[in-house]
């Protein structure tokens, strides 16, 4: 990979704004700006202090394409760890192109996508792990997304994996010794102290491995079917949960729904409600639509709403739940609608209470008239088995990390059994070798060009 070069890019998002960023990095930053860049009092970028910021006009012989600061970084200490100045301009797209343009004709060549934060950790800045997260962070939508990425970018996920690697890596040693006197069949590891370890490391790994379900609905939103008989109030419910978001979202000046329709937010987790007009459950709309369409839609969601209304009776209900024939991994919350009309505990009675369709939860409410919908919020947060996330839990939502961890997990399921069953060394140590090799993919330890290639070719340009 050739990082000799001096690479060069706007860092803020395309388009016109008050002000933009044009971003170098490389051996030659310093010196290819201050041939362009002249400041009031004819100081020289490269005679400065680093970490400091600098008035003047950047031009192209004497002639001045805009009034900038520039900021002066000196490896090692800048995002990329090589010298790097940020050139914050006027944002108008011709001043931008321009000034892009002329620092390529002066040497800087135009950066790849993410190169800069490629750059960051081949210099050793960062662990993949952590650059991974500069683009889950960038592209979090969420309160919850948003402090999942800052954990992992911080290094709590890296140091999880570190700790795991480090401890077993002793062991690792210790038993590449023993094979190297095997002849004399001495146990360097000891076993009972090898065995707790790896057996501590498969339950984190186990940890790690699910909490995957939850990362990957932080990061990309819970997918929610309503379905039922016509008439029921599906519509209504929907537009009574995207009301009330509306009306807290509009507490917020500035911001607008418009963009975001049929997803709700709530304690930072989107629910996203799926073409919920295609999937109204009923005999005609199975005909009509075909009954693979419909079901192929209620798949998608990980979470049904079945929704009945006052009237309906147990058997109706048990039926519909069963014609749904839903996965293990959906969850199911039976909703009876229209509890103004009739006494909610006569209603209930009739049903057969709570617990009438366990392990469904089940509940009563008023769509049209707001009542106990806030229950339906608290039970949508606990299909995604949401806890309130601290900004020190470790939650992997990294498909890569996710498919590392599990064969990790395999590995060392295996390694825990060989050790129970006392397996020769040599495969023990086969095992422990290929945790080490997955968990080292995670953090960048063990990594190629592929993989490096395949994380960066996905960030935007200028990060
Ligand atoms: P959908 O066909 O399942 O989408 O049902 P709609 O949302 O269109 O509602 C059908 C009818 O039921 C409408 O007249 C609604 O106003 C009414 N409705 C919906 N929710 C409630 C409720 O909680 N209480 C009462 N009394 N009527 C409701």
């Amino acid at each position: 990979m050739e990082t000799n070069t001096t690479i060069c890019a706007i860092a803020t998002s395309p388009g016109n704004g008050a002000i933009a960023v044009i971003r170098l990095s490389g051996k030659d930053a310093v010196s290819i700006t201050d041939n362009l860049f002249n400041s009031p009092s004819g100081k020289q970028l490269s005679k400065q202090a680093p970490n400091t910021i600098h008035f003047g006009s950047f031009q192209i012989n004497d002639k001045i394409i805009d009034e900038v600061l520039v900021s002066l970084f000196k490896a090692p200490y800048s995002y990329t760890g090589e010298d790097v100045i940020e050139i914050s301009c006027h944002g108008s797209v011709y001043v931008q192109q321009k000034i892009l343009q002329t620092l390529t004709e002066n040497g800087a060549i135009l950066a790849q996508p993410g190169e800069f934060t490629l750059r960051a950790f081949l210099n050793g800045k960062m662990d993949l792990s952590q650059a991974e997260a500069v683009a889950d962070l960038i592209a979090s939508e969420s309160e919850a997304a948003h402090k999942m990425a800052m954990n992992q970018m911080r290094g709590g996920f890296s140091a999880e994996i570190g700790k795991l690697r480090s401890q077993l890596l002793h062991f690792c040693s210790l038993l590449e010794l023993e094979l190297d006197f095997s002849e004399e069949d001495v146990e360097f590891a000891d076993r009972a102290g090898l065995k707790k370890l790896v057996l501590d490391i498969h339950l984190v790994i186990k940890h790690l491995t699910d909490s995957f379900s939850l990362g990957n609905v932080i990061k990309t939103g819970v997918p929610v079917a309503i379905v039922g008989k016509p008439n029921v109030g599906k519509s209504t419910l929907l537009n009574t949960l995207l009301q009330e978001e509306k009306a807290l979202v509009s507490e917020i000046p500035g911001t607008t729904r418009d963009s975001i329709e049929d997803v709700i937010s709530i304690l930072g987790i989107q629910f996203r409600f799926i073409d919920t007009a295609g999937i109204r459950y009923t005999k005609d709309t199975i005909e009509s639509m075909g009954i693979e369409r419909t079901f192929a839609k209620i798949n998608q969601a990980s979470v049904v709403l079945l929704l009945a209304d006052v009237s309906c009776s147990k058997d109706e209900i048990m039926q519909q739940i069963e014609e749904l024939k839903l996965s293990n991994n959906q969850h199911l919350i039976v909703i009876i609608n229209k509890i103004d009309l009739y006494d909610e505990s006569e209603v209930e009675l009739r049903l057969g209470g709570k617990k009438a369709f366990a392990p469904h939860p089940v509940l009563f409410l008023s769509a049209k008239h707001h009542l106990h919908t806030d229950k339906l919020h608290e039970l949508l947060l606990e299909s995604v088995q949401f806890k309130n996330l601290n900004s020190s839990d470790v939650v992997v939502s990294n498909t890569r990390h996710y498919e590392a961890l599990k064969n990790a997990l395999e590995a060392s399921g295996r390694a825990s059994s060989g050790l129970g069953s006392n397996l020769p060394s040599d495969l023990i140590a086969q095992d422990i070798r290929e945790i080490l090799h997955y968990l080292g993919q995670i953090t960048g330890e063990i990594t190629t060009d592929e993989i490096l290639g395949n994380i960066f070719k996905n960030f935007c340009i200028g990060k």
